[in-house]
């Protein structure tokens, strides 16, 4: 069998992670600040916190910004439900819009039309690592400040929508020569086991907030406290000689990474650019050259104009099928021994959401690509025959659905 994306794990990831269970320090501690101060050299952005998912990241930061009941949070429908479950999380109100059928990505005008006085953060979604037109969506929020109802400090010091990336997909990915991290207010990433950088379980906010109006480092020490049990000293500060002592200075979370983590990430980082992305790349374009000659695929893009994707996914779209005959194609290909999955059931079409009264169906171009979308399995130790085996069992299994009820 095939695998879709299981994790790169070698010696030297071992080894690392080795040393950090033996040097006597496991929780948050030297490695994760240290891979703190690497993604930021990375990325660009100001300054960085790593967290245990992304998840906690995205939640922390609509606490931050005092999202709350009343207040609305504009997401596409497209996305994984972690995105839209952390805004029920904060009592808030998750609009929805729709994609764009060229990178499934947040629509602008759909932006626009769906902006209110209850509008406090735009959650747009990186998918499968193309990162979004982070100019655009800056300029409208900065279009309908007048708008803007704020009511927290934070709220008024920004004065306008906040934009929330969740680039949970497009760490490495870039705009115009710039990193996604830095190409909004705040991102957050992810490096859960099948993310393109994994921890295992892990995750990062990375801010960049417009200085000197805030200051990153002060909202970054304020975070460490928010996400340690609202402590105001961490694990590793309370173990210097007579500071033991600490205070609760507000009901935190506890969403901190380890150093078990962060060794893991280190190693990572440091091969990313040179071998992991060249690798997922590779495969990508191999995928697109071995389905371009057949006119029954529509292709992801990973480049349009000056954006360019981080190749977390592989979102092959097959045209003029419906919802029932991908189903089939998918379960074909599961034949042929190989893993695929959907990116994504869109969100509005799951059980809580459509008790709460969304619909996908309001949603055209997100049903449309969903329902025509298998991704392929893109891992770095992923061999030049299984791409051809890959491509084989799909193009096998789209002629014997296809075939069989033509
Ligand atoms: C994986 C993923 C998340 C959640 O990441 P965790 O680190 O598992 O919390 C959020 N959004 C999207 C789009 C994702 O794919």
């Amino acid at each position: 069998m095939i695998p879709f994306s299981p994790p790169r794990i070698d010696d030297v990831i071992c080894n690392e992670v080795v040393a950090a269970l033996k040097s006597g320090w496991i929780t948050t501690g030297p490695r994760t600040k240290s891979f703190e101060k690497k993604i930021t050299e990375y990325c660009g952005n100001k300054n960085t916190l790593c967290l245990n998912s992304a998840t906690a990241g995205l939640e922390i930061m609509l606490r931050w910004f005092g999202v709350g009941e009343g207040d609305e949070v504009i997401l596409p429908a497209y996305t994984y439900s972690a995105t839209a479950n952390v805004i029920i999380h904060c009592g808030a109100t998750p609009v929805f819009v729709d994609v764009n059928a060229l990178d499934f990505n947040i629509d602008f005008n759909e932006i626009e039309k769906a902006i209110t006085e209850k509008t406090k953060v735009i959650m747009p979604v990186d998918f499968g690592g193309m990162p979004c037109n982070y100019e655009a969506i800056n300029k409208i929020v900065a279009a309908h400040k007048s708008k803007f109802k704020a009511r927290t400090d934070i709220q008024k010091k920004l004065g306008r929508v906040l934009v929330l990336s969740d680039s949970a997909h497009s760490f490495g990915a870039s705009v115009k020569g710039k990193k996604t991290g830095s190409l909004c207010d705040v991102s957050v990433f992810s490096f859960h086991a099948v993310k393109n950088l994994s921890t295992a379980e892990g995750g990062a906010v990375a801010l960049n907030f417009e200085e000197p109006l805030f200051n990153n480092q002060l909202i970054y020490n304020d975070l460490c406290v928010k996400t340690l049990h609202g402590q105001n000293k961490d694990a590793l500060a309370k173990t210097q000689k007579g500071n033991w002592k600490y205070d609760i200075v507000e009901a935190g979370y506890k969403c901190n990474m380890t150093d078990i983590s962060a060794a893991i990430g280190l190693v990572e980082l440091a091969r990313y650019d040179s071998d992991t992305l060249l690798k997922r790349k590779h495969i990508c374009d191999t995928y697109n050259s071995l389905l371009k000659a057949d006119d029954r695929f529509e292709l992801p893009v990973f480049k349009e104009g000056e954006r360019i994707s981080c190749y977390h996914l592989y979102p092959l779209r097959i045209k003029n099928i419906s919802e029932q005959q991908r189903d089939a194609i998918i379960q074909e290909i599961f034949n042929s021994n190989v893993s695929v999955n959907v990116h994504f059931i869109p969100v509005p079409a799951m059980s809580f959401y459509k008790n709460m009264g969304y619909d996908v169906m309001n949603y055209k171009t997100t049903y449309d690509n969903f329902s025509r979308e298998i991704s392929l399995p893109v891992f770095y130790d992923l061999t030049s025959e299984q791409i051809n085996t890959v491509i084989s069992a799909v193009k096998e299994a789209v002629n014997t659905v296809c075939l069989k009820e033509a």
